[in-house]
């Protein structure tokens, strides 16, 4: 038993507390606590009621000692950073200044620059150890689960794991011309980058969306899907041992791609400040305001995803190919927790990482990357929790 600190009431906080809530037995309070209270209160009101005590507080998460004396008056046993990959660094901060354990779900990535690298977090294990403190980094889908997949191949699958290709498949329609399923800006800058995946020990660079590949996917069929650089390939690339090759592709519509190539064209997209009718403003933010909001996705999505990693290694001296997935229902997930698959698959493994250094199953301390802990008692509470995993045949490459 144990309390949370959850900071964000986005789509991904909204899923993860309505599980906390579920799962009382492991937390019996959590303190809500966001820029906009009022959407930390809205969560509250659904939800109270439980076994599960909900308080609520408004914090600037960029401020460090805002952070201090709210997890000074609240005393979580777990901070589970929800908000975006520009707090990382100040709620780690805070957390060492009060030693409360650390998750999040995202990589720290700097405001001004459109780049994520797990570089500034690892500059944080000495301290973390020192403190004797604990931190989870990435305990997401992607990041998180697909990390979880790789130690379990690893230690009931494969003697050595070669190759890894992350399948992030969203066969989900939510029937607006141009949306993105999560924080828009952070979605944006993720797939206007260049491309890139791990190869014999070194980074190989791509052109954005420039390799493409069509799988036929179990519960969805055939999908285009496009190589992107994703953060948990820096971290598998150091934990996995005798990988030779990591990669990431994601799936992208056609309607998708040409708005996203419009809005690039015209400028839509850049996180240069520009000068607007006597004020600075940063196009990509304004973008944002004026997409719809993830969270309003979830009544109009349908469809399923079909999240996995196909391995290629080793057993017994042979060659072995193994896919290891979730598939997950946009409407299941509406009906349940009120939101659609892409803030489920992700808040779900957020409150299981919290709950498993909460209660110490996963302890360091230091600062660690999910596939650097036994993915056991991950595995099965995905099971338990929502995401129930599957082992199958990898999907059909078709072109
Ligand atoms: P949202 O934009 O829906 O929510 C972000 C929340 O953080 C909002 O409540 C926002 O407040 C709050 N917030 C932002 N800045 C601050 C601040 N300075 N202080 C306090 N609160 C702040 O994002 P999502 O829920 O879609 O995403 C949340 C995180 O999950 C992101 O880091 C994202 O990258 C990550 N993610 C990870 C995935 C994975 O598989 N690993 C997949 C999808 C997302 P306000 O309401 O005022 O704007």
């Amino acid at each position: 038993m144990g309390k949370a600190l959850i900071i964000g009431a986005g789509g991904v906080a909204s899923v993860a507390i309505h599980k906390c809530c579920q799962n009382s037995e492991a937390f019996d309070a959590i303190c809500i606590a966001s820029r906009t209270k009022s959407k930390c209160d809205a969560l509250k009101a659904k939800l109270d009621g439980g076994k599960t005590k909900i308080t609520t507080a408004q914090v600037d998460a960029d401020n460090v000692n805002e952070l201090v004396a709210l997890i000074e008056k609240e005393k979580p046993d777990v901070v589970l950073n929800l908000a975006l990959p520009y707090q990382d660094l100040s709620i780690m901060d805070a957390c060492l200044a009060t030693k409360t354990n650390y998750v999040d779900t995202a990589n720290y990535e700097p405001p001004d620059t459109a780049h994520f690298e797990y570089k500034w977090q690892w500059a944080y294990r000495d301290r973390f150890k020192d403190a004797g403190i604990t931190a989870l980094l990435g305990s997401g889908f992607d990041p998180g689960v697909t990390g979880v997949f790789s130690a379990y191949a690893l230690k009931h699958q494969f003697d050595e794991i070669n190759y890894i290709d992350i399948l992030d498949c969203n066969g989900g329609d939510h029937g607006y011309p141009f949306a993105t399923n999560f924080n828009p800006e952070i979605n944006i800058r993720e797939v206007s980058a260049k491309g890139s995946y791990w190869e014999n020990g070194k980074w190989v660079y791509t052109e954005p969306m420039e390799i493409k590949r069509v799988y036929d996917f179990d519960q969805v069929g055939p999908k285009d899907m496009y190589l992107l650089h994703h953060e948990e390939i820096e971290s598998l690339a150091l934990n996995i041992p005798g990988i030779k090759r990591i990669r990431f592709f994601m799936t992208f519509g056609q309607s998708y791609l040409t708005h996203l190539k419009c809005l690039e064209n015209v400028g839509m997209t850049s996180i240069e400040p520009i000068d607007f009718e006597g004020k600075k403003i940063i196009p990509l933010q304004f973008l944002k305001a004026v997409l719809p909001d993830p969270a309003s996705l979830g009544p109009r999505t349908v469809g399923k995803t079909n999240i996995g990693c196909i391995f290629q290694g080793k057993k017994d001296g042979k060659d072995k190919t193994y896919y290891l997935y979730n598939v997950c229902d946009h409407q299941e997930c509406y009906k349940e927790v009120g939101s659609q698959a892409i803030s489920y698959t992700t808040g779900v493994p957020a409150m299981i990482g919290a709950m498993l250094v909460m209660n110490g199953i996963w302890k360091g301390p230091g600062v660690f990357n999910i596939e650097e802990f036994d993915p056991d008692p991950f595995m099965d509470a995905l099971n338990k929790w929502g995401l129930p995993w599957q082992e199958n045949f990898a999907p059909k490459l078709v072109d």
